[in-house]
């Protein structure tokens, strides 16, 4: 039976036999040992330390992770001293990382990790994602790279890679689902040695099989790769075609949020502020008329659990925005 196919029925992965396989994963785990980078979240196996790695790398670069990472295990030592802790000094310490619901979500795992769990995260996979926040690839890291269990794990660039591999250019359309991808990565993990497997997969995808340009041409995996072909005669018609557009960030429903979140990180701590004041901080076009759209954004940031609405009425009076009348709510960080 084909290694890659014993799950495939009509799934566009292409047939892999055993001795090829073993070459493949050979080569991989061979470059990684040669190029892998000393990454501090490497040296480690505790899955406190992991948890917080994983969850800050999600959507930030590995460079602006590294200082955040020490500053915030020194600053929360413990998963228990994270859950105990303020949630407004958890999301001043997420600040420079950007998407700040991260913060949130994270103290909540580890508040439910002190309760359900004593304090330790659990080995078990479905353990894992039964807590909150906590979604397969990071359970998948957690299982894998703070307790070592082989188990197949799939981030941005592993599944670029193994699309790459197994099935061929992921542009402009993937041709697998996630959960083909899923299923292809959890039947390629070799027995033992899925730490540097998943380590591996991901640096390749990091580093070198990268989304814009990949080093085909110096690539020690290109003899089984399916998408190799195609790709050099991409870059070769179109340079940069092979490239994804980047969403535009100034001026997204991100942007301001992240906007709200930098002001609110500048008042002292407990304080909050009014919108009128604090919406010049957050566009520079403001004017009472924004005060809907303000009321808004920071009503969004309050039902995520990263901001508190503070009310002297009952209930939010937005007054009359032409007027200038904001109403008497005032928002702050969360306790
Ligand atoms: S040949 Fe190119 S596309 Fe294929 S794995 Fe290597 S770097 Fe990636």
């Amino acid at each position: 039976m084909n290694a890659t196919t014993a799950a495939a029925g009509h799934d566009p992965v292409h047939p892999m036999d055993e001795t090829e396989l073993a070459d493949l994963q050979r080569r991989l785990l061979a470059w990684y040992r040669a190029h892998r980078r000393d990454l501090p979240w490497r040296r480690t196996r505790n899955p406190y330390h992991i948890l917080v790695a994983e969850v800050m790398l999600q959507q930030t670069q590995v460079d602006r992770v590294i200082p955040k990472y020490h500053a915030f295990l020194a600053r929360f030592p413990t998963i228990a001293a994270l859950a105990a802790a303020p949630t407004a000094e958890v999301i001043r310490a997420w600040a420079g990382l950007g998407y700040n619901r991260r913060a949130v979500n994270l103290q909540r795992t580890a508040q439910a990790v002190v309760e359900r769990h004593g304090g330790e995260l659990p080995r078990d996979l479905n353990a894992l994602l039964a807590l909150p926040g906590i979604g397969r690839y990071t359970a998948g890291a957690i299982a894998c790279f703070a307790y070592e269990q082989d188990v197949g794990i799939v981030d941005t660039n592993i599944r670029r890679v193994l699309h790459r591999l197994f099935i061929g250019p992921e542009l402009p359309v993937p041709q697998a689902t996630p959960r083909a991808i899923q299923a292809l990565a959890d039947r390629l993990v070799p027995p033992g040695e899925g730490y540097d497997w998943n380590q591996g997969l991901m640096e390749f995808g990091a580093v070198h099989c990268t989304a814009r340009k990949p080093a085909c041409v110096v690539c020690p995996l290109r003899s089984h790769c399916r998408a190799y072909p195609a790709i050099q005669a991409a870059l070769a018609a179109a340079p940069g075609a092979a490239a994804r557009r980047e969403e535009p960030f100034v001026g997204s429903s991100r942007y301001y949020r992240g906007r709200v979140i930098a002001a609110l990180r500048r008042l002292p701590a407990g304080a909050a502020v009014d919108l009128l004041t604090l919406g010049p901080q957050v566009r520079d076009d403001f004017s009472p008329a924004w005060l809907p759209w303000l009321y808004e954004v920071v009503a969004g940031l309050a039902r995520d659990g990263l901001a508190q609405l503070a009310e002297e009425r009952a209930a939010y009076d937005a007054g009359d925005p032409a007027a200038g009348d904001p109403g008497r709510l005032r928002v702050r960080l969360p306790h």
